[in-house]
């Protein structure tokens, strides 16, 4: 930005929930690296853990800030202090958890009208947030958090209902239009999002599509050489504007900056790396499913016989749904007999310094996008595990566009809980992902992806390039905004 003018003020307003607290998280400390001036806005049991993740770039200078506005629990039939996704006592309170958030919308513009700032960066879950930022005249732009082929394969799915036309629940069907073939099946699709518009969660999808439309433009956490086909259908056939300012988890360079992302990690950061220094380049596999996802006792169980088998040194990150119950799941001895090889991790995992690790070699993911794109940044190959939300598309583009990931075959869209995959199965995706032949190339595959974005980001790269871009057309619409309010006050 050129020295002469006042820096940007952007406001930040995610999600309660960490897939989409993180990057954007991210987000504004690369805005903040621009010079922008960079206002974090989320609900008080959430400020710890943002607060933590930009410490460090407070300490380099940059001007970040967070700011709170309550969150309307209990208003939305949720326990006290229930202020994150990864907290709601079961899938059956998520449209609780949606209708809360819409809450948020009063104290939130008394928020904005109180700041001023120029542009609004809000969360896709606040489609309303359009309508607050034209109240004072200034943009919006839309984070999805998503991939571009996730959204235009979403786009497709909704408006051409391709699904309508399988003959059951698991006969697959193209999604027509796209730059490439790609199979789904009805069951690997929220219908009950599709077909039942009664539904809060529903709803707030249709909003935010029609908010979308309205507002300044989408900031993608991804980059274009990943999926150039997918970002030109999105601008030129889906018409939108969009810039590509990923992969956001890149900004994020040393050990203390990669672990203090997201919630307090439950191993101390100096011990995983000295074990993972212990292991051979490329020999572990790491396990971990989000930040959302929880396991029943006897799928975890069935993980940790099928870990067991592959032979292979892994990380494993355990998130229970029954975590309050005492733990049985682990097979007898499993722990003793797979010491060597073998970390678990109850709770939260510095994931991304896991991931940047030389000795880890593959990735089982429910394919969350910002999982994936860590994976991809680490250029991993990955065992693709989708349990709900866009994760199924994700999937696709790991496995058949790219092809850096072996499926485990899940094929039940469902809400935080996936189906049951058997041991044999994982056992077998796993050792496609780390032995042999195919496997070599997949990594290969992976390396360059990853390769390419770390090019991204840095100076002149793509992503570089478009934040620049994107940075210039909001000083532009300030400016304009600006001369037509002080045009007002004198014609007044
Ligand atoms: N994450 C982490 N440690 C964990 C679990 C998750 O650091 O133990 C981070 C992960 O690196 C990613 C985010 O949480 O940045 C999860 O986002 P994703 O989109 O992959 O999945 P979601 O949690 O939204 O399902």
């Amino acid at each position: 930005m050129g020295s002469d003018s006042p820096p940007l003020h952007v406001f930040f307003f995610p999600l309660m929930a960490h897939g989409h607290m993180i990057p954007m998280v991210d987000m504004a400390g690369l805005f903040g690296s621009r010079g922008v001036h960079c206002t974090i806005v989320t609900t008080p049991a959430n400020q710890p853990f943002i607060s933590k993740s930009i410490g460090k770039v407070q300490c380099l200078g940059f001007e970040i800030r967070v700011r709170t506005i309550p969150f309307p629990a209990a208003k939305a039939g949720l326990p006290e202090g229930c202020e994150n996704l990864d907290m709601v006592p079961s899938p059956a309170y998520v449209n609780n958890f949606v209708e809360a958030s819409m809450l948020l919308r009063e104290p939130f513009e008394e928020l904005l009208e109180e700041e001023r700032p120029d542009c609004l960066v809000g969360d896709m879950f606040f489609p309303w947030s359009t309508e607050s930022a034209a109240k004072l005249g200034i943009p919006r732009l839309v984070f999805h958090g998503t991939s571009y082929f996730a959204l235009c394969a979403g786009e497709v799915v909704r408006a051409e209902k391709p699904y309508l036309f399988a003959s059951s629940d698991t006969e697959p069907f193209v999604i027509p239009g796209l730059p490439d073939e790609i199979k789904l099946t009805r069951s690997q699709l929220p219908m009950n999002l599709l077909e039942n518009k009664s539904m809060i969660l529903a709803q707030v999808l249709d909003d935010a599509r029609t908010s979308e439309l309205t507002s300044f433009g989408v900031v993608f956490n991804s980059f274009y050489e990943l999926e150039p086909a997918y970002a030109d259908y999105y601008t030129t056939v889906l018409k939108r504007r969009a810039w590509q300012i990923g992969p956001l988890s890149l900004c994020n360079r040393d050990a203390e900056e990669k672990a203090a992302r997201g919630k307090q990690s439950s191993i101390d950061q100096h011990e995983c790396l000295k074990w993972l220094d212990s292991k051979e380049p490329d020999s572990v596999v790491y396990v971990c499913f989000g930040s959302t996802c929880k396991f029943l006792d006897d799928q975890l169980a069935e993980i940790a016989s099928a870990l067991e088998a592959s032979g292979q040194n892994f990380i494993w990150v355990i998130r229970r749904i029954s975590e309050s119950e005492p733990e049985h799941f682990l097979p007898e001895g499993f722990e003793e007999r797979v010491q060597d090889r073998a970390l678990l991790i109850r709770g939260w995992a510095p994931q991304v310094l896991i991931l940047d690790h030389p000795s880890v070699g593959g990735f089982v993911s429910h394919c969350g996008w910002n999982s994936t794109l860590e994976a991809i940044s680490a250029g991993l190959p990955m065992v693709t595990w989708p349990v709900f939300a866009e994760q199924f598309y994700n999937e696709k583009l790991v496995t058949d566009l790219l092809k850096i990931g072996v499926s485990v075959g899940t094929q039940k869209w469902a809400q935080l809980v996936g189906d049951h995959v058997q041991k044999e199965t994982i056992q077998k995706a796993v050792l496609q992902i780390m032995e042999g032949e195919e496997a070599a190339e997949r990594r290969s595959r992976a390396r360059q992806l990853g390769m390419l974005a770390r090019q991204a980001v840095e100076k002149d790269g793509s992503s570089y390039t478009s934040l620049t871009n994107l940075l210039a057309d909001l000083k532009k619409s300030k400016k304009v905004y600006s001369s037509s309010t002080s045009q007002n006050s004198t014609t007044v």
